[in-house]
């Protein structure tokens, strides 16, 4: 056994709340963090365990610069580790903007009367898959505002949809989507559509915080929200994404809650969240949020590394929302999938008629507006891995972060050998020539560095696999 879900507190919490502040502020507040235990929770991390909520507290209260070195460096170690340099790249596209709720933060609360509504037909739907597609994305993930329309069989017609668009070479090989919860019998309707993860951010896992920022519609009630993924899970979608918006509470506090649902998760249904996420509250039309739990850049890449350490085996994303400079800090804490050549505008992969964000027409500010052209460049600068696969969830390898990070030889057998694959057919059918170069550089040197590692992994399958890639085969995968 990697890890070991802590007590439930009642002998089944399935579908129950699981948060209780008092304990998480008595945990934070209680627990002192020396050097000695600091290094004895880093170290536990680095052999694959899961930490509890009292470990994951003494990282939190950790405050000597030294310390919060060494986490960062633990971070990092446990990245360089057990995950590798790859880095899976994904684009959000935003479906249908109309919402009911009014949640302070966000740009289409019903609230923002100048807010542009829009849903995309579903000719629309397609011609921003086929933007998409052309720019060489293979996974999406469907962004949906919380309204009537939006409903269970709405969102799987729109996943169909998108696994339906096929233009050249491109297809998109998987669909998340992030939506308002469901009832159980609804999660099935989007099981069936095919859907990758389903994510849903907690937005603030203190109810009493919740309470001051969710103001009307479906949302304002925390626990229908926090029950969200038992609920998926009971219907069968066994790959869930967590997430807080950090900057509405305290932030330590919100890393405690991320880690109480992993917890959660694990002792209900023997299976983590596939992620995590983390975002930060950016500028919006009609954002109503105080400065009181801003979280500095320093704190943020703090609670990365934590949350790296926290729960190993979990994906981690970093989108566009920060900006490429922390972004490229960010990454090297444990991050596993970014966002590339992102656009937040319903419709404006297609047709981008407005070169600067109009906040009317999206949900939030984003800092990161390079092409995922250039994302690719700035990795191959920094020796990742670009990574556009999505071989386990079609091949019914469920559970796969888990898989990479547990089981010996996972990654050299399948994640590095698909990245590549996935690359080669980036770089062939979608990278300028000066990209296309660095590109097969890389892939060369991975090549090298997996015939070189321990363990005499033959590479003459894949090699012969990146040939076929070479002369027009898609999709091959291990
Ligand atoms: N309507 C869905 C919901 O509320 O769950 C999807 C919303 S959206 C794509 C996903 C997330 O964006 C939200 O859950 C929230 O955490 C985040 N978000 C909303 N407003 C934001 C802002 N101003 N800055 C950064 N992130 C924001
Ligand atoms: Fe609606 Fe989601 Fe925005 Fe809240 S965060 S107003 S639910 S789109």
């Amino acid at each position: 056994m990697i890890f070991t879900p802590e007590k439930c507190r009642i002998p089944d919490q399935r579908m129950k709340p699981f948060i209780d502040p008092d304990e998480i502020w008595e945990i934070l507040n209680e627990t002192k963090a020396d050097r000695k235990s600091v290094r004895e929770v880093i170290a536990k991390s680095l052999e694959k365990n899961r930490l509890t909520l009292r470990e994951t507290a003494i990282l939190i209260n950790a405050s000597d610069p030294d310390l919060i070195e060494e986490i960062k460096e633990g971070a990092r170690e446990l990245k360089k580790r057990v995950y590798g340099n790859r880095i899976v790249l994904f684009a959000p596209l935003y479906v249908g903007n109309k919402c009911t709720n009014n949640c302070k933060y966000c740009g289409f609360r019903v609230s923002n009367k100048e807010a542009i509504r829009k849903t995309l037909s579903d000719g629309e739907l397609i011609k921003e898959v086929e933007a998409l597609e052309d720019n060489g994305q293979k996974r999406l993930i469907l962004v949906y505002g919380e309204h009537p329309e939006y409903n269970a069989e709405y969102i799987a017609h729109t996943v169909r949809t998108v696994y339906g668009v096929k233009k050249g070479p491109g297809e998109i090989r998987r669909v998340n989507i992030n939506a308002a919860p469901l009832e159980i019998e609804d999660f099935r309707i989007v099981k069936e559509a095919g859907i990758g993860t389903y994510q849903i951010f907690q937005e603030t896992y203190h109810p009493g915080a919740y309470k001051t920022y969710h103001l009307g519609g479906k949302k304002r009630n925390f626990e229908y929200r926090l029950t969200s993924l038992d609920r998926a899970q009971e219907a069968g979608i066994d790959d869930v994404g967590i997430g807080a918006l950090f900057g509405l509470y305290d932030w330590r506090f919100e890393v405690m809650g991320l880690v109480r649902h992993t917890n959660h998760l694990e002792a209900c249904y023997q299976v983590g969240p596939h992620t995590i996420s983390f975002p930060r509250i950016k500028n919006a039309s009609k954002l109503e949020i105080g400065k009181d739990y801003t979280v500095s850049d320093e704190d943020f890449a703090r609670l990365v590394a934590i949350l790296r350490l926290a729960v190993p085996y979990t994906g981690m994303i970093l989108t566009a929302r920060e900006n490429p400079a922390l972004r490229h800090e960010v990454i090297q804490f444990g991050v596993s999938q970014i966002d590339g050549g992102t656009k937040l505008e319903l419709g404006s992969y297609s047709d981008s008629i407005n070169e600067h964000q109009d906040l009317n027409r999206e949900q939030f500010e984003i800092s990161d507006n390079r092409s995922l052209n250039e994302i690719i460049d700035e990795l191959f600068e920094n020796d990742y891995l670009p990574s556009f696969c999505t071989a386990c969830y079609r091949r019914g390898r469920t559970g796969e972060h888990f898989m990479e990070f547990s089981v010996p030889g996972f990654i050299k057998r399948f994640c590095s050998p698909n990245a590549m694959l996935t690359l080669a057919e980036y770089l062939e059918d979608y990278a300028p020539a000066d990209t296309k170069r660095k590109g097969w550089e890389v892939i060369s040197k991975n090549l090298k560095d997996l015939d070189e590692s321990p363990g005499n992994f033959n590479t003459t399958e894949l090699k012969n696999r990146l040939e076929r890639v070479k002369a027009g085969e898609r999709d091959l995968y291990f």
